[in-house]
């Protein structure tokens, strides 16, 4: 049953897209897509069905970003699927590639030895990662637009979107929406969440209200037990903050899916995510752990943002590989996958702890 809260869906049901599509203005904004050439029949099915849920109504722009030179065929190919205008780009080594801080040799042994951890391995996972945290939004063909919708192969809207994400999000004073809010693998974030609070402490940050999203409510250890208990952890390649930094909190592993998002260009490129992400680069732990754009984007939100500038799209449905949030109850003219269970009742979800701060949804 749903109660009063402070992030109820923009609209709840269909809206009247045409009159919605005309009401507005556009905004500056776009798509934005990092895939390879070889990902060209997952584009398709996205674009397909985003441009049938949502886009065929406002046609906003896409930006398809690679590290390697897109083909002409993927170019042509994908230009066929919107009407709307579609730009290419190439990700320069600056933004793609290690740092030059980054040590290449200690860097790949340490990768190497990450077999256990689900795409720890791979170089190009990583890089991806630290594009999605670090760099995207210096791409010149990102920082002409104010927002960004993220887009990846292979997913799928099972409601229509029949009013304008953007603009609705500029109405209300949102900065970040998701649509899923799950738990990170701890193995692939060890050290994130301490030089999380290292820079938080640093920059003397004021705790926000939305903080606690992030906090595992039932731990109340000493430091002393948590020092005890971290002994000898070989996961912990990385110089450790001192572990007073804790300060007794631990990290629930709560994070917004980043492979769905719309956001404020700008909330990254300000001064306060660019010293966040300094602290993590100096950190390493792009490299030497799997820190995902994910947890980083998320807890940059919890450590800089008032939880009323985060939008839980409610209303939504969104699926990716084998999980999916179904907008149903809210949504309009919802076909959501009946085999692939409802996220947010499952474990793992985030979705109570997203309701506790927000003073509260679900029972
Ligand atoms: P997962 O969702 O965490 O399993 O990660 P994906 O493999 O789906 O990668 C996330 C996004 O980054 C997808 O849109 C991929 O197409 C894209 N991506 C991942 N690695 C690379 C890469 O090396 N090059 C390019 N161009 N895109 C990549
Ligand atoms: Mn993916």
């Amino acid at each position: 049953p749903v109660t009063e809260n402070h992030d109820a869906p923009f609209y709840k049901g269909c809206k009247n897209v045409h009159e919605e599509a005309t009401l507005h203005p556009r905004m500056n904004a776009t798509f934005m897509v990092l895939t390879r050439n070889s990902e060209l029949d997952g584009v398709i099915s996205s674009m397909k069905n985003i441009e049938q849920r949502f886009n065929r109504h406002f046609n906003y722009p896409y930006t398809f970003l690679n590290d390697e030179p897109f083909t002409e065929h993927f170019k042509q190919t994908v230009s066929k699927y919107t009407n709307s205008k579609v730009e290419f780009g190439v990700i320069a080594p600056e933004l793609w590639d290690y740092p030059p801080t980054v040590d290449r040799e200690w860097v790949k042994e340490v990768m190497e030895e990450q077999t256990s951890v689900v795409y720890a391995s791979m170089p190009s996972y990583h890089k991806m990662c630290h594009f999605f945290s670090g760099t995207f939004f210096q791409h010149p063909l990102i920082q002409k637009y104010e927002w960004y919708w993220r887009l990846e192969p292979d997913v799928t809207f099972s409601c229509d979107i029949s009013y304008d994400p953007f603009y609705y999000m500029q109405k209300h004073n949102k900065v970040y929406g998701f649509v899923i809010a799950i738990r990170e693998l701890a193995e692939t974030v060890p050290n994130l969440f301490r030089y999380t609070l290292a820079h938080k402490k640093k920059y003397n940050l004021n705790t926000t209200d939305m903080w606690e999203f992030f906090l595992d409510m039932s731990y109340s250890d000493t430091v002393e037990k948590l020092k005890e208990e971290q002994k000898g952890k070989s996961v912990y390649v990385l110089p450790e903050p001192p572990l007073e930094e804790l300060d007794g909190q631990q990290y629930n592993m709560c994070h917004f899916w980043s492979n769905f998002e719309i956001a404020r260009v700008d909330f990254f490129q300000s001064q306060a995510y660019m010293d966040y992400i300094n602290t993590l680069e100096e950190a390493g732990g792009f490299w030497a752990e799997r820190w995902g754009d994910a947890p980083v984007h998320s807890l940059a939100a919890g450590l800089l943002l008032s939880k009323s500038q985060v939008h839980y799209f409610r209303d939504l449905g969104y699926q990716h590989s084998t999980i999916q949030h179904c907008g149903q109850e809210y949504g309009c003219n919802c076909d959501c996958p009946y085999d692939v269970p409802e996220i947010e009742t499952k474990d793992g979800s985030c979705t109570k702890e997203w309701a506790r701060i927000m003073g509260g949804f679900l029972d």
